[in-house]
Parts: C-alpha cells; sequence; structure tokens
C-alpha cells in the first residue's frame, strides 16, 4: 500500500510527488499518456519562473524526470473508479487497482460534460472501463462511446468476449433505461439521434467528471471543492491545479500540488498517531 497516490501526471501531480518523496512517502502516479495531454501540446510555456519559452513537452518531459528519479513510481494508465473504504483508498485503473492511504485529485480540466442518464445509471449498465466491467456483459448487446485512444483496444475485448459491439464516436449521447428508481437498468443509447438498443454502455473518454471518479465529492461548477490546504470534503483526498478553478496556469498547479501533498503527510502522520 501507498502512503499517497496521486491521480494526474501534469505539473500538480508531479510536484506532488517530487515533495512526497523529499518527505521520504511512498508515492505513485497514476496517469494518461503525457503525450496527449493539453501541456504537452503548448508550443511555448512564457511566464514559467525560470524557464523562459520552454516547450509543453519539455517542460512535462523534465517534471516526469524529476519525480521518477525522486523515486516517485508513474505508472501509465486511466483511472476509471476510486473508492474510499476505512482508513484505505483503493483505485481502479485498467484492470488493475492499487490501494494508498491517502490520495491527490491532479486531473487538470475536466472538459467533459456529462451525457444525460449517465450520472444516475453508473453502475447500472453505465460504465467507463470495459477490461473491470465488460464480463458482466458477456455475450450481450453494448455501445462503446469511442472517446479516448484507448476505445478501440477496449472494444476489441468487448468483442472477444463474445459481447455485440455497436462503437459510436458522437458527443451527442442520452442513455436510456426502466425500470423503477433505485432499479433502473440501461435499456438503450441514443446516439445523433438514433436508438441503439444495449445493455451496458462504456463511455470512454480522456477524463471523467470528478464527481463520477469518487461519488460524495463536492465540486462546484464543475471543479473540485476544496479549502486553502487543498484538502476536499473527504478525509484522506486532496486535489490540486486546474481541477480545482482558474487560473489554469503551470505556476499555480505546481504551488497547489506542494501544498496538497504537505497536508497529505499532516494527514498520514494524524492517521499514524491515531492507530
Ligand atoms: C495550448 C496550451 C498552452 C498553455 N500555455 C500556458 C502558458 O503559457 N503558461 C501557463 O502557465 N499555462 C499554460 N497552459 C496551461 C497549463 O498547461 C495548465 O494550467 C497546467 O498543465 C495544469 O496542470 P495540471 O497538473 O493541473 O493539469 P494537466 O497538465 O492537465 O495534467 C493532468 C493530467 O491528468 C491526466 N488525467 C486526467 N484524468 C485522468 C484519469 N482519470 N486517469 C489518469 N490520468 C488522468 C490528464 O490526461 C493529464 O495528463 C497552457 C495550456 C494549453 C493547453
Amino acid at each position: 500500500m501507498y502512503d499517497i497516490v496521486i491521480v494526474g501526471g501534469g505539473p500538480a501531480g508531479l510536484s506532488a510527488a517530487i515533495t512526497a518523496r523529499m518527505r521520504g512517502k511512498t508515492v505513485a502516479v497514476i496517469s494518461n499518456n503525457r503525450t496527449e495531454s493539453g501541456l504537452y501540446k503548448a508550443v511555448e510555456i512564457g511566464n514559467y519562473p525560470g524557464l523562459p519559452g520552454i516547450s509543453g513537452a519539455e517542460l512535462s518531459s523534465k517534471l516526469s524526470m524529476h519525480a521518477a528519479g525522486m523515486g516517485a513510481e508513474l505508472i501509465g494508465g486511466r483511472v476509471t473508479s476510486i473508492l474510499p473504504v476505512g482508513k484505505e483508498i483503493t483505485v481502479g485503473y485498467g484492470s488493475e487497482i492499487l490501494t494508498a492511504k491517502s490520495l491527490i485529485l491532479a486531473i487538470g480540466i475536466v472538459q467533459a460534460s456529462v451525457f444525460p442518464g449517465e450520472a444516475e445509471l453508473l453502475g447500472r449498465g453505465v460504465s467507463y472501463c470495459a477490461t473491470c466491467d465488460g464480463m458482466l456483459y458477456k455475450g450481450k448487446k453494448v455501445v462503446v462511446v469511442a472517446l479516448s485512444p484507448e476505445a478501440e483496444e477496449e472494444a476489441e475485448f468487448l468483442t472477444s468476449i463474445g459481447c455485440e459491439v455497436t462503437t459510436v464516436k458522437t458527443k451527442k449521447i442520452a442513455v436510456n433505461s426502466e425500470g423503477a428508481e433505485g432499479m433502473k437498468k440501461v435499456v438503450s443509447v441514443t446516439a445523433d439521434g438514433t436508438d441503439i438498443p444495449c445493455e451496458a454502455v462504456f463511455i470512454l473518454r480522456e477524463t471523467i467528471a470528478p464527481g463520477s471518479l469518487l461519488p460524495g465529492l463536492e465540486t462546484e461548477k464543475g471543479h473540485i471543492k476544496t479549502d486553502r490546504a487543498m484538502r476536499t470534503n473527504l478525509p484522506g483526498v486532496f486535489a490540486a491545479g486546474d481541477c480545482t478553478g482558474a487560473p489554469y496556469q503551470v505556476a499555480k498547479a505546481v504551488g497547489e500540488g506542494q501544498v496538497a501533498v504537505l497536508s497529505a503527510v499532516d494527514y498520514l502522520a494524524h492517521l499514524e498517531k491515531s492507530q
């Protein structure tokens, strides 16, 4: 079990990882491929102090090398679920899980708006991970909403277990259900105005809205709510960077990453004393 797990390997997450190692904590950073991130595509970061004119790609490589060199474990993958149970937090990515005592969300701007029906049917036919939940729908009709690079691979996995897969690439999606309140199940997906009957829909985006990733997490206008110590409303869960709100800037992300990890270190000290 790690002391700290960080979701998101941008400036906020990697800054947190570097300070975590300075404080002697075990830390894993799970992140999508950094070449897909907005920072990586920035031709020039003009205002990061001390590094005038550095490209986003170079800054991103330097931060990764720094964190890895300090002993942070950098893991490639998309986190699809987070479950705090007691004093442990379980993080699911692909078909893997890991556990930690504390968590920092540094997932950047979440541009994804939630589709109608998506939030209330999560776990009732809506899933963000085919390799995790696909077996529940073995041999059934399923829809893959392919909005991330790994969607093709996930659709192939579903076909390999006998699912009848329809892949759509549109963002004009609604998820339809039948059944009594609390027992509703997915019966179809409307994609670009066409109804596709199915028992499950796998929505594969680069990013997942924070409230769907971690149920119970307080958000405001799509951003994760924190106090000045970057604490969220959930014990042991902190957030940093663009995901907490504007200004969307590297310097702010790096600073918040450091504040978040120092708060996580305090939290771990209290946890240890209470045991
Ligand atoms: C074109 C462009 C130019 C910019 N120019 C400047 C500039 O000149 N100066 C400046 O200060 N800022 C600039 N920015 C903004 C800057 O890039 C961001 O403010 C900064 O990168 C935020 O860092 P972050 O760590 O919060 O998020 P990000 O850098 O977005 O990193 C978050 C990472 O988390 C990953 N992630 C998200 N969800 C998951 C998940 N569920 N599982 C796994 N990984 C996940 C994302 O894929 C991403 O790699 C620019 C941005 C762009 C796009």
